[in-house]
């Protein structure tokens, strides 16, 4: 099969899922993946990669007007992070609940940013909000040949 992947099949979605600047200084990259790849989401990007200033614009847009824009973009900006892409069906919504709410004091325990951080402005992880963005964001920080299609053979044991 091609390694070439252009939309998810079926009813599978896409998310795009990065490690924070702050989750790469800390040493939290192998625990967020994990905590992905133990869920049974299917890994078909993955990167370490230094975000110039416009992508991080760019990434954050629908902000702009946002009082903490700016320093929202030097955050994203100010160390490499790691830029990881997701598949599987309800991916979007379910990454979502694994990250737990934007602010960390006010995520379950249980979720990343509840487990793992106490500041809003220093929040560890991302991720798509819905999956027009997980398909608008994977383009803006993969190329198409980043993205890789491939077998997960523990398939039938997380899918009856
Ligand atoms: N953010 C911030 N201060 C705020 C709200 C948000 O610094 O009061 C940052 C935080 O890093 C958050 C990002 O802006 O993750 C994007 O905000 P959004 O509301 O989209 O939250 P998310 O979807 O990341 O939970």
């Amino acid at each position: 099969p091609s390694l070439r992947v252009y939309a998810a099949q079926g009813e599978s979605e896409r998310s795009y899922v990065m490690v924070k600047p702050d989750g790469v200084q800390r040493g939290l990259v192998g625990e967020i993946i994990s905590r992905f790849e133990r869920k049974g989401f299917q890994l078909i990007g993955l990167k370490l990669f230094k975000t110039p200033k416009e992508l991080a614009e760019e990434h954050y847009g629908e902000l702009k007007e946002k009082p903490f824009y700016g320093k929202l973009v030097a955050y994203i900006i100010s160390g490499p992070v790691v830029c990881i892409a997701l598949e599987g069906p309800g991916i979007v919504a379910s990454a979502r609940k694994l990250i737990g709410a934007t602010n960390p004091l006010n995520a379950e325990p249980g979720t990343i940013r509840g487990d793992l951080g106490i500041d809003v402005g220093r929040n560890v992880v991302h991720g798509s909000d819905s999956p027009e963005n997980g398909l608008r964001e994977l383009g803006l920080w993969f190329d198409d040949d980043e993205l890789i299609q491939w077998d997960q053979h523990m398939t039938p044991w997380l899918k009856e």
